[in-house]
């Protein structure tokens, strides 16, 4: 009779509720923070962003921002196993008559998710008309310039000591680092990393910031990233406050394995959060009880999405989220002995 199968059916169930504990535990004792460790982080990241605030102002009084602000995951409750790190955001202002932004897909280095943004009406306007011309490269704006601006700020006319010792933290800027970052040591035990993030918000709502293209030919130097977290965040959590779904607890688990394994580091919020909300589109079960299902199927896309080398952005079909994993010229050259073939990627990621 059947009773083999049935049998098969209940091993095959109590193996999954079994991983389905372990997740809930491992989710409870490792990837939660506590709400206190969190709102001590927060305090700690406020208390600099104030200070950076009237020092800009006191400083640089004619430097067009806006009001700078915190974001992270810290402030959407995605953050896990420490509450160790936040996004300064830095809003450039920038005249709309003097710059206009040119997607990535329209440019010779035909990358959609990437910006170019240009300086317009040189003529009539000549050059220090704005003052953001003096972060210009070629007629572009360079983010990598616009970086350097507050990289002499932060880390060469700021008294972090005497910051921290009002405030009774120890802060240090990060060097050598790829973004601009601060160390804040708010307790012993306890460091938080801010980063500095300038970022542009266009006419349209689209938000460019300043993070470099990965593969960094020097073509690739003045492109601004597009960045989709807000929309990608709120997305994932609407559908999870529509039925009451444990995607952003499927979320927090992959960002905690990926944050305590060194070779999975890499892989980003952003990645895992529209692998998440491509499996929504298939997937309609996202109750509690399915989270171990689920789970694996996350792996399981990943490791597909990866051995492909594309990943789509769910909000914007033509971006391709893993574009920075290898060089595409590189890959797709037949017969090259590419020693980062996607053989070789899967092998280092499975
Ligand atoms: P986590 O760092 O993995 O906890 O995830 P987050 O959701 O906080 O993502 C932070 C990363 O996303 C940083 O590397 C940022 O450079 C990048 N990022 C892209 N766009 C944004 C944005 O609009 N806000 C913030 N805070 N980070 C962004």
């Amino acid at each position: 009779g059947g009773s083999g199968a049935t049998q098969s059916d209940r091993q095959r169930a109590r193996m999954r509720l079994s991983l389905q504990e372990h997740l809930w535990e491992f989710y409870q004792n490792n990837v939660n923070i506590p709400a206190e460790e969190q709102a001590v982080a927060r305090r700690a990241a406020l208390d600099i962003c104030a200070e950076l605030r009237v020092f800009l102002h006191a400083k640089l009084p004619d430097m067009p921002l806006r009001e700078m602000y915190l974001s992270g995951s810290l402030y959407d409750d995605l953050q896990v196993v420490t509450a160790d790190h936040a996004q300064l955001m830095v809003p450039l202002i920038l005249e709309k008559n003097l710059w206009s932004s040119i997607p990535g897909e329209d440019t010779i280095m035909n990358v959609p998710g990437f910006w170019l943004v240009r300086r317009e009406n040189l003529e009539y306007f000549p050059r220090n008309s704005s003052y953001w011309d003096r972060c210009m490269v070629g007629g572009y704006l360079s983010p990598k310039s616009v970086l350097e601006v507050f990289d002499k700020l932060v880390a060469g006319s700021i008294n972090w000591p005497a910051i921290g010792s009002v405030l009774d933290y120890i802060i240090r800027p990060v060097v050598p680092s790829e973004t601009l970052t601060l160390e804040v040591q708010y307790e012993t035990d306890r460091k938080l990393y801010v980063d500095f993030l300038p970022l542009l918000v266009m006419e349209d709502g689209t938000s460019l910031i300043a993070k470099p293209h990965r593969l960094a030919a020097e073509r690739h130097e003045n492109l601004w990233r597009q960045s989709f977290r807000v929309a990608e965040t709120a997305r994932l959590r609407a559908l999870d406050q529509e039925d009451g779904g444990c995607r952003c607890a499927c979320l927090k688990l992959a960002k905690a394995v990926c944050k305590l394994n060194p070779a999975l580091n890499r892989l980003n919020a952003s990645q895992l959060t529209n692998t998440i909300l491509l499996l929504c589109e298939k997937e309609g079960d996202w109750t509690q009880e399915a989270l171990a299902d689920r789970f694996l199927q996350l792996l399981r896309a990943l490791v597909g999405h990866l051995e492909a080398g594309r990943l789509q952005c769910s909000l914007s079909p033509k971006v391709n989220l893993f574009c920075e994993l290898t060089d595409p010229t590189r890959r797709r050259r037949p017969g090259s002995a590419d020693t980062r073939s996607p053989t070789l990627l899967r092998s280092q990621w499975t």
